[in-house]
């Protein structure tokens, strides 16, 4: 597999003040350099964090539009994003599925608009609590892959980033045996499905309550491939400290 991601998800938090701040922090941060390091603001940050953050770090929008731009009010487009500067998308995050009710289908158009238009994806997939525990973890991460799979032209830019419900801004992290179980099964998957390439050169990251303390015994697994930091993204000194936990 690629370099070590982390992503930082900043999600609807901040101000302009506390955006300011983080900003000033990752600037600050002294961040290995064998690790792709990217951060997703909210939309009306990005150009700020595109012209004020150093260039070591990419930037990410939160959401796109599922198809070209035009009359969709308070939507923003996968080519306005590429045209502002961005160079990543996350699509298919949890709070998406869950709480504004996306579909497998509409996020795997998402990710194909997106690619095509010259946006990297960071791909989320992940399972209810009630799901683990009915013993359907890997069939609904796999409906959810193959949706992706279904649509998109190519893998190559997309990094899948593997969320357990449960685990999301819960302070319940996985082990991590029952990450790196999962994320076997979906390199597994990749290979069955997809090709033997895809599989080996994806990379697969963990997201859900992830830490500047328990990153490193995740970072270890053989298929933890980097992170997905929701909260502690958002102080700079803990997402650095995550972000150099690969070693
Ligand atoms: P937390 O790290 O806050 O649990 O959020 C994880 C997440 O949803 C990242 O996309």
């Amino acid at each position: 597999t690629g370099k070590f991601f982390v992503g930082g998800n900043w999600k609807a938090n901040g101000n302009k003040e506390s955006v300011k701040k983080l900003v000033q922090e990752l600037n600050d941060a002294k961040l290995e350099d064998d690790v792709d390091v990217v951060v997703a603001p909210p939309y009306i940050y990005l150009d700020y964090v595109l012209n004020n953050l150093n260039k070591r770090v990419e930037v990410s929008a939160q959401n796109s539009w599922v198809g070209k731009g035009g009359a969709f009010t308070g939507e923003i487009s996968a080519e306005q994003l590429k045209d502002l500067g961005a160079q990543w998308v996350i699509l298919g995050h949890s709070e998406r599925r869950h709480i504004l009710g996306e579909t497998n289908e509409t996020i795997g158009k998402k990710a194909a608009y997106a690619l095509n238009n010259g946006l990297k994806v960071i791909a989320c997939i992940g399972e209810l609590l009630e799901e683990r525990e009915a013993g359907k973890t890997t069939e609904v991460c796999f409906g959810q892959l193959k949706a992706y799979a279904d649509a998109v032209p190519s893998w190559k830019d997309i990094v899948i980033a593997y969320e357990p419900v449960w685990a999301i801004g819960t302070g319940k992290v996985a082990t991590p045996q029952q990450a790196q179980e999962v994320h076997a099964e979906i390199r597994k998957w990749l290979a069955d499905n997809v090709s033997a390439e895809t599989a080996s050169e994806t990379r697969i990251i963990y997201g859900g309550s992830v830490n500047a303390a328990n990153s490193a015994e995740l970072a270890k697994q053989e298929d933890i491939d980097g992170f997905l930091v929701g909260g502690a993204s958002l102080k700079g000194p803990d997402f650095a400290t995550i972000i150099n936990s690969v070693r």
